[in-house]
């Protein structure tokens, strides 16, 4: 499929010149405290594209501090205005479609069309929580002995720290922006540092527009720890809401109990993904394809262990293989491309060594299975048949494009098999048979179920995980729960 997108060289440096590379701090750009800076690099070239400002702790505190203040107000604001911001900002992001997909897929490395599906999903939670934000209902109760009145209402949060990852540089923090707004709260972002140009880009955006000055700030650092830690335990923040690796989350969680904040935690996964002799194989192909290189495999809902019957293994890894193997992998700017680069080296050596163990561990490649050698990060979509379930890919994040197959032989088997992880995001499952459907479906320990679909991430879900992917939920109406308190008020009659 071509790329709709110009990404001629000279637009590609005009778009990365015009995004702001300074602190957004109180409605305003700045540098970081002594003038900081560090590169942000095109993982295809592994070249740097430019610098942005490096915070301090001390620019984080500013930055904190402008939240608080504008706290209070903003949580008065009515929510008809908060909802037009959000539908403001919903607009822009699609009138300016073309640049934040360039943008992106240059500090990112994803393909131009996927840059630009991941806007549109961005652009998605403002539309969807600008009809939240309207929305925010409470209660009026009598007491069961009579009497006295129970009237609950619901109410912002308190200052918000929101931390985001490289892999969807945009969505996931529009997916935390969008319900802190409807809800009348005010944040911190701090974006990953290898992708801090799509959130400065948005800054400038909810700033166009008119989200106040102090509601939304973004800082992005090197010294992730060193800025957040003293923010998590100031007192100031009411709530932090995390997206990224399962270890970091944990450590975050600790640090968030001294001040006892409320948190939302989007970890990291390990998806099953079941495909049962019963199947429509074309389907199941399909749907795992999207599963696993949605995002070059760098994503939380990537599948990251096919479990496919025996009865149609060899039918299925044929089919497969055979899609992969004709997949464009290229810079994301390049017409055509559908697999872009990997975010950096250490992920695609990371990527090799678990290709290299499972090999090593019995596993036989179909397609792929050597990095691309050359500029950028490459590593082609890979295809394992015969992997054993000990192989260190069916324990850990793969993160990258390779489909690692295992077969089964029954129902009960495969269920303990997907579920004998300590991940639980999303599971995948392919069958034909309705009662199996619902019956693997409730049996898989995770928060969410992809049947027959190798997709589920949608704005208007409860997206989140169970056992150590995470806490909360993000998206659907119980996004905006995340950022609201209920208060009770007893009223004597
Ligand atoms: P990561 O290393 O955990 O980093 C995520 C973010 O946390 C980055 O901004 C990072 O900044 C920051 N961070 C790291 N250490 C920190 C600390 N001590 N204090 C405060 N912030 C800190 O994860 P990643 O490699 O960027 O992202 C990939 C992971 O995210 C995968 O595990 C993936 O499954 C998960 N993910 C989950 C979801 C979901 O919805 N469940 C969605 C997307 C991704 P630095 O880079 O500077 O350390």
């Amino acid at each position: 499929m071509p790329n709709l997108i110009d990404a001629a060289p000279a637009r590609q440096e005009a778009v990365v010149a015009a995004c702001p590379k300074q602190l957004y701090i109180d409605g305003a750009w700045s540098d970081a405290e002594g003038g900081t800076i560090f590169p942000v690099t095109d993982p295809a070239t592994g070249q740097p594209l430019c610098e942005v400002a490096d915070a301090s702790p001390a620019d984080g505190f500013r930055a904190l501090t402008a939240a608080a203040g504008a706290q209070a107000a903003f949580a008065q604001t009515p929510p008809r205005e908060r909802a037009d911001m959000l539908t403001a900002a919903f607009h822009l992001l699609h009138e300016r479609i073309d640049d934040l997909a360039l943008l992106m897929t240059l500090e990112m490395g994803k393909p131009l069309a996927e840059a630009r599906g991941e806007i549109t999903y961005a652009a998605e939670f403002f539309r969807h929580f600008a009809a939240e934000a309207v929305r925010i209902d409470g209660g009026y109760q009598t007491a069961p002995a009579g009497g006295a009145r129970f009237l609950v209402a619901r109410q912002a949060v308190g200052p918000c720290l929101l931390i985001t990852p490289w892999n969807f540089p945009m969505a996931m923090g529009t997916r935390k922006i969008g319900p802190a707004i409807a809800a009348g709260c005010t944040s911190v972002v701090k974006p990953a540092p290898q992708t801090p140009l799509s959130m400065l880009a948005l800054a400038g955006i909810l700033a166009e527009a008119g989200v106040p000055a102090g509601v939304v700030n973004v800082v992005a650092t090197t010294d992730a720890g060193g800025v957040m830690e003293p923010l998590i335990r100031s007192g100031l923040a009411r709530k932090l809401s995390f997206t990224g690796s399962t270890q970091v989350g944990r450590m975050l969680l600790e640090q968030c109990a001294e001040k006892v904040l409320r948190t939302s935690m989007e970890l990291g996964g390990n998806a099953p993904f079941i495909v049962f002799g019963d199947a429509d194989l074309d389907e199941a192909v399909s749907g795992a394809l999207a599963a696993k290189m949605r995002n070059m495999g760098e994503a939380c809902t990537a599948a990251n262990r096919i479990y496919v019957h025996e009865s149609v293994m060899d039918a299925f890894a044929g089919r497969l293989a055979e899609a992969m193997s004709q997949l464009v992998v290229g810079p994301g700017t390049g017409t055509g491309v559908q697999v872009g680069p990997l975010i950096d080296a250490a992920a695609r050596d990371k990527v090799t060594a678990l290709v290299t163990d499972a090999v090593e561990a019995g596993a036989t490649v179909l397609t792929g299975g050597q990095p691309s050698g050359g500029d950028g990060y490459f590593f082609p979509p890979t295809v394992l048949a015969g992997v054993p379930r000990t192989a260190r890919l069916a324990e850990v994040e793969i993160f990258g494009p390779v489909a690692p197959l295992i077969p089964f032989s029954d129902e009960s088997e495969v269920i303990a098999a997907a579920n004998d992880t300590d991940y639980g995001l999303v599971s995948y499952v392919f069958t034909n048979d309705l009662r199996r459907a619902l019956r693997v479906a409730e049996s898989l320990e995770t928060g969410m179920v992809g049947l027959n679909q190798g997709v589920v991430s949608n704005p208007a879900a409860p997206f989140g995980g169970i056992k150590q992917s995470g806490l909360g939920r993000e998206g659907g109406a119980a996004g905006i729960d995340e950022f609201l308190e209920t208060k009770y008020v007893g009223i004597a009659l």
